[in-house]
């Protein structure tokens, strides 16, 4: 076993939120290492290309999947630097004034400790370090004013576009959809292409991915990133008042120590909550940070309505950018499905490959064989797709526990156990319902529901947000409210998941999280 010099801060994960944290310490001068599990991807590593794109993807996680609705990884989880924000969609919608009161405005779920306002100048200041493209105006029917994006919306495509008549006809307002995405050159990143592959990472820079942002900017002030590193324990002094270290394997499955001042946990969500658990010492038995019992629980996810349509000209849905042109918040309000309860985000114009993640070969089925073939020929032209976006309510039930097998480091697998409710059942069902009704106004020739399992996008909770130990694990920093110099990152702290995707608010509370830090370093890692 080797131990390394001690460092400032450990960071677990080189992801979305690691590398805020990372850019923002190191700029602050403070000796910053990541481990990352992964390999170190460079941007001439991506490929854009379906079978090459694996590569960067994990096929698994070292977790049993059960309930009645397993959580899937494929739009969520992530491997190697950048981690899933690597080859993500970028749709870069916010969260909403109402998504941080709903027990005080409803009395149901849970507050967040603090409100929109809290976290609106970060989201400026996201779009402002990384690149954001939207209307900010347009935006601003559903929420506060807040600074204009620093470029203008993405083009738009007849794919996209044709759906419009059939919104307006149920009384759904559109704006350019927010996207980390250069629409224009930006900072020396290249603008968009529109050739649709950036669910296998951008080779040209232009999709906001951690490493062509906020890991570059750490690199620069002298962050040192350790790909292959396999953190499995974070340490504590004797007393068990103090994080001490992270213990990790390498990649020659060595056992290693880092000692640091701070430790962050930015691992996402379903690794923040085993590591902890894994860390049990006689000091903190039930797993570090977990007085209260909350470490894994409260796990979220978002589901999504998808809704099909064929149309009968050529639409050009080759071309354009996995994430969406546009998008609303039209049914954002927690009671806007008469019966259900819970907010929708809707989105529309994503351009479609043939086969992978949202591929049109995908998209029925019930055919085979020349059925199949006939429909591909149509659906290569004249087929396309919005989505709504549907929130779960967070459920103490659905958790991630210890269980007995090992991984290959010897640390236990964890299960998560994850089953929606009725109302976030209702509420997949009425997008369903509406979804059908803008096809048909939109004029679509064929027009169907994605239904299939409920899916379970976006893993959020399980090391939530509140406001002292009793209720919470983390503080609205992602300070431990028990062991002052351990933050937790990520999706994970969100106390509730709203419907918009989530990685905006990620980087938002980060960059929040990661200030307050260095700001109150002396007093935290004292
Ligand atoms: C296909 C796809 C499309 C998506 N589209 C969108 C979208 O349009 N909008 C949106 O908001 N979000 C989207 N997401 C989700 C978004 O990418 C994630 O929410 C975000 O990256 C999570 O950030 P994170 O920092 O928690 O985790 P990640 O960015 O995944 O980073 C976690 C890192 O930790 C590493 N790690 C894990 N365990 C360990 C360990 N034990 N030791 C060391 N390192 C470890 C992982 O390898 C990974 O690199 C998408 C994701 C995918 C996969
Ligand atoms: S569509 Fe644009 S953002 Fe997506 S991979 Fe191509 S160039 Fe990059």
């Amino acid at each position: 076993m080797a131990t390394h010099e001690k460092v400032d801060v450990a960071i677990v994960g080189a992801g979305a939120s690691g590398s805020v944290y990372a850019a923002v310490l190191a700029k602050a001068g403070k000796k910053v290492v990541l481990l990352e599990s992964g390999p170190d991807w460079q941007l001439t590593d991506l490929i854009s290309s379906d079978f090459w794109g694996r590569r960067i993807k994990p096929a698994s996680g070292p977790f049993l999947l059960e309930g009645k609705n397993p959580f899937g990884y494929v739009y969520q989880a992530g491997w190697g630097v950048g981690g899933a924000a690597l080859h993500y969609f970028a749709n870069f919608p916010r969260l909403l004034p109402n998504d941080f009161k709903i027990k005080s405005e409803h009395g149901r779920a849970l507050d967040w400790p603090i409100s929109y306002d809290d976290v609106a100048p970060y989201y400026d200041r996201v779009a402002g370090d990384i690149g954001v493209s939207g209307d900010a105006k347009a935006e601003e029917i559903w929420r506060p004013a807040g600074k204009p994006y620093p470029m203008p919306p993405m083009k738009t495509f007849r794919h996209g576009e044709i759906w419009l008549k059939g919104f307006e006809a149920v009384g759904i307002r559109m704006v350019p959809a927010a996207v980390g995405m250069n629409s224009a050159e930006f900072k020396g990143r290249r603008a968009c292409i529109y050739d649709g592959w950036c669910h296998v990472g951008c080779p040209i820079g232009a999709l906001a991915n951690p490493v062509v942002t906020y890991l570059a900017d750490a690199r620069k002030a002298g962050a040192e990133v350790r790909p292959r590193a396999t953190v499995t324990r974070v340490l504590t002094n004797p007393q068990g008042t103090k994080i001490t270290g992270i213990e990790y394997y390498d990649e020659k499955k060595e056992r290693q120590v880092q000692e640091a001042s701070v430790v962050v946990l930015a691992a996402w969500s379903a690794q923040n909550p085993r590591l902890l658990l894994n860390s049990a010492t006689d000091r903190h038995p039930k797993g570090l940070a977990n007085s209260s019992g909350l470490v894994g629980k409260y796990m979220m996810a978002h589901f999504s309505s998808g809704t099909w349509a064929m149309f009968d000209e050529d639409i050009q849905n080759h071309m354009g950018t996995t994430g969406a042109q546009f998008m609303s918040y039209d049914r954002y309000g927690k009671t806007s499905h008469p019966g259900t309860f819970g907010s929708s985000f809707i989105t529309a114009g994503s351009a479609m490959k043939t086969s992978d993640l949202g591929g049109f070969a995908n998209a029925r089925v019930d055919l085979f064989g020349p059925d199949l073939h006939a429909f591909m020929q149509r659906a290569a032209r004249g087929l396309t797709r919005i989505g709504a976006f549907g929130e779960e309510l967070p459920n103490i039930e659905n958790r991630i526990e210890l269980v007995s097998d090992k991984d290959e480091f010897g640390m236990p697998l964890a299960k998560i156990v994850h089953s929606y409710d009725q109302d976030a059942i209702a509420l997949w069902n009425a997008n369903f319902e509406e979804g059908l009704k803008i096809a048909k106004a939109a004029g679509a020739k064929e027009s169907w529901s994605g239904r299939g399992n409920m899916p379970t996008i976006h893993l959020m909770g399980g090391t939530i947000m509140g406001t002292a130990a009793d209720n919470s694990v983390v503080n609205s920093y992602g300070q431990s409210h028990e062991l002052p110099n351990l933050y937790v990152a990520g999706p994970g702290i969100f106390a509730t998941a709203g419907a918009s995707n989530p990685t905006y608010t990620i980087f938002a509370l980060s960059l929040r999280g990661a200030e307050h830090l260095a700001e109150k370093w002396s007093t935290v890692a004292g």
